[in-house]
């Protein structure tokens, strides 16, 4: 027997609109920083980084270029989610762990429109 949403067409409608507008919200976050990111690396071409603070400003640098890295990770993680749980609807299994294949708790899925496993499975795979 093939394992049916718990979800009510609505549910599903009301889930979706949240997870499309978390999507447009983050490739506006992203696009920010690809933006940001050509704008440092444009103004050292045209080397307008002073060589008498060489040591500082690529010090600066490499940590402001590494924070804007794992943001842009982290929202590049959340994006392919957030793509997979669109997917999963349009398949019918979302809303159903990918690890024990049991529907994962609405509650949990109100919180986290994205999830992909149970309450139980996230908290098993976050303690390896
Ligand atoms: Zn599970």
């Amino acid at each position: 027997m093939a394992m049916k949403s718990a979800y009510t067409q609505r549910e599903l409608d009301d889930l979706r609109g949240r997870l499309l507008q978390e999507k447009e919200q983050l490739e506006a976050q992203l696009a920010t920083i690809e933006e940001a990111t050509f704008a440092t690396s444009q103004s050292d071409l045209s080397g307008e980084v002073s060589f008498d603070d060489e040591n500082a400003d690529a010090g600066t640098f490499t940590f402001e270029r590494e924070r804007d890295l794992s943001i842009e990770n982290n929202v590049r993680d959340l994006l392919g989610k957030i793509d997979r749980a669109l997917a999963r609807m349009d398949e019918g299994t979302y809303g159903i762990c990918s690890r024990c294949g049991k529907p994962i708790e609405k509650a949990r899925l109100k919180a986290l429109p994205y999830a992909d496993l149970c309450i139980k499975d996230a908290q098993a795979q976050s303690r390896r």
